[in-house]
């Protein structure tokens, strides 16, 4: 199989000095079995990428714009990330669909974008929880994929996280039933191209449930936001690969 991947959004979160800590911290660690990456926001990301230099923790950022350059203000560009070390970035995470009006069409341009500048994408679906109650979940996200996902993502390696927006910073996660049915579903709406698919769960992930979730069949590794803002929570989870 794929080699898992095990990925912190640091979100909005955290002074310079403690991103610089955190990032140090993190590098110390021992080889691991999974990929290990680190999302600062994007103020952070230099001096980050200046810990992390000759480390085995690979740098993202957590947004771009379609655009390579030019009249934008405020935004930065997939090849400005790439130029200041960044090998990832997530894209249409549910906080900026919702914060920034982002659709799916907005993903899969800055999905293209990314690609472009030879970062590799991580791009966010999942359903709200109106959507799963009513049973909507697994249609929700195809449509989500189908819109947000350019021609050839997979080929270039571009990974998925199916992130339940009712699971994100509520402690709540789906059960190992429900996420496996997910992945799986996910990996088959990929069609062939599906088969090296990484695709990661994120949603209240912890040290306390991360060996379960992470031994499910089609789950490659975890987008993880609040406990990857402690090293040891990090670290533990990535030890559960
Ligand atoms: P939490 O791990 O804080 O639930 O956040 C998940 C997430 O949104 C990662 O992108």
């Amino acid at each position: 199989g794929v080699r898992p991947l095990i990925a912190g959004n640091w979100k909005m979160n955290g002074t310079l000095a403690e991103a610089i800590d955190l990032a140090r911290s993190v590098a110390a660690a021992p080889p691991q079995k999974a990929d290990l990456l680190v999302c600062p926001p994007f103020v952070h990301l230099v001096p980050v990428a200046g810990a992390l230099l000759k480390t085995e923790v690979a740098l993202g950022a957590q947004d771009c714009h379609a655009a390579g350059k030019g009249a934008h203000t405020g935004d930065v560009s997939a090849p400005m990330l790439a130029d200041l070390g960044a090998r990832y970035v997530i894209l249409g995470h549910s906080e900026r669909r919702a914060d920034h009006g982002e659709t799916d069409a907005t993903v899969r341009a800055k999905a293209e974008a990314a690609l472009a500048a030879k970062l590799i994408p991580v791009v966010c679906v999942g359903e709200s929880e109106a959507e799963r109650l009513s049973g909507q979940a697994e249609s929700v996200v195809a449509t989500q994929l189908a819109g947000s996902l350019p021609q050839g993502f997979a080929a270039a390696g571009g990974v998925v996280a199916y992130e339940p927006v009712w699971a994100i910073g509520t402690g709540r996660t789906p059960t190992e039933e429900d996420i496996a049915a997910m992945h799986a579903r996910i990996r088959a709406e990929l069609g062939a191209e599906g088969a090296g698919l990484r695709i990661l769960y994120g949603g209240s992930m912890k040290p306390s449930n991360a060996a379960g979730i992470l031994a499910l069949p089609n789950v490659d590794g975890g987008l993880i936001g609040g406990a990857s803002l402690k090293a040891d929570d990090f670290l533990a989870i990535a030890k559960a690969v």
